[in-house]
């Protein structure tokens, strides 16, 4: 071997070695977390969702609140969120539609690639804009606003049509447990078959256009506490154009947000929509503390 091509090996032999370098060294993930208007406590949840995201060491999280309600025409000029300098925006908002090159920039932000999260009452936002809807699959919204999907017994995709059946809703709230249903996904991957989650809301019957969704979660529906009897789904993904889409429906309140199950998905799949992969760790004590009914 002359010391060229040795050179050239080392070389190449220290590139291989950059590149299965731990994620722990890899540079973090820049985060936008977009709050100011949610019929929900934003103002308690926001500082948890942070500091969750933080303690994994994988994000850098800047948080960007909208004007309030009612908020005059020129603070809404002065919201102009720079999506390009994010891996992915996660909302914990739910109010008034956003100034209309927004909207634009942020379907154009997650068509080309961005990652996205909604988290829990964001799927109620902005029922009019169609792209939007696309983009969490379904949501918060009246019957008429499209299908919803669920799963029965079997584990198969029960849908209800447009029209028919409940509007988005759920019953009164109470702990249940969360079943994983894809053992193989990058967010779900390690996570116990089940686990005792803390009392929150069980959504059901959400509703939109059910497009290129990928169910990685669920909490039965149980008819004695006003629900529909379906698997219904927590978390799901979503492709929109070449922008991964990561929904979690958990965390009305702060403990249900912090829970260690609702956290570490919201945190895997922040980063599976900014990466595609998922390095942060599941708890290993997750589901043993508090193991899931049988
Ligand atoms: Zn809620």
């Amino acid at each position: 071997m002359t010391r060229t091509s040795r050179t050239l090996l080392l070389t190449a032999l220290a590139t291989v070695a950059a590149l299965a370098a731990p994620a722990a060294a890899a540079e973090k993930v820049n985060l936008l977390l977009i709050d100011g208007q949610n019929g929900h406590d934003w103002k308690a949840t926001t500082p948890v969702i942070k500091d969750l995201l933080e303690k994994t060491g994988r994000f850098a999280v800047e948080v960007l609140t909208s004007p309030p309600k009612g908020a005059p025409k020129e603070d809404w000029e002065k919201f102009k969120p720079d999506f390009s300098k994010y891996a992915v925006v996660l909302s914990n908002y739910q109010g008034q539609a956003w100034p209309a090159d927004v909207v634009q920039a942020f379907e154009k932000y997650v068509a080309d690639g961005g990652g996205f999260v909604a988290y829990h009452f964001a799927v109620a936002s902005f029922p009019e804009w169609g792209a939007y809807c696309k983009m969490i699959g379904m949501g918060w919204r009246d019957n008429k606003a499209g299908d919803n999907i669920a799963l029965n017994d079997k584990g198969e995709i029960v849908r209800t049509p447009k029209g028919e059946g409940l509007r988005a809703s759920h019953g009164p709230a109470h702990p249940f447990d969360v079943m994983t249903r894809d053992k193989e996904h990058p967010v779900t991957k390690g996570l116990p078959e089940k686990w005792a989650h803390v009392k929150d809301e069980l959504y059901h019957a959400q509703r939109g256009p059910c497009e290129n969704m990928h169910i990685l979660t669920t909490a039965w529906d149980d008819p004695a506490q006003k629900g529909t009897g379906l698997h219904e789904p927590m978390c799901w993904t979503v492709s929109f154009g070449k922008g991964r889409v990561f929904v979690t429906l958990l965390g009305h309140d702060v403990p249900a947000t912090a829970d260690p199950g609702a956290a570490v998905l919201l945190a895997r799949g922040a980063e599976w929509a900014a990466t595609g992969a998922v390095t942060i760790p599941v708890p290993a004590d997750l589901g043993a503390a508090k193991p899931a009914a049988k």
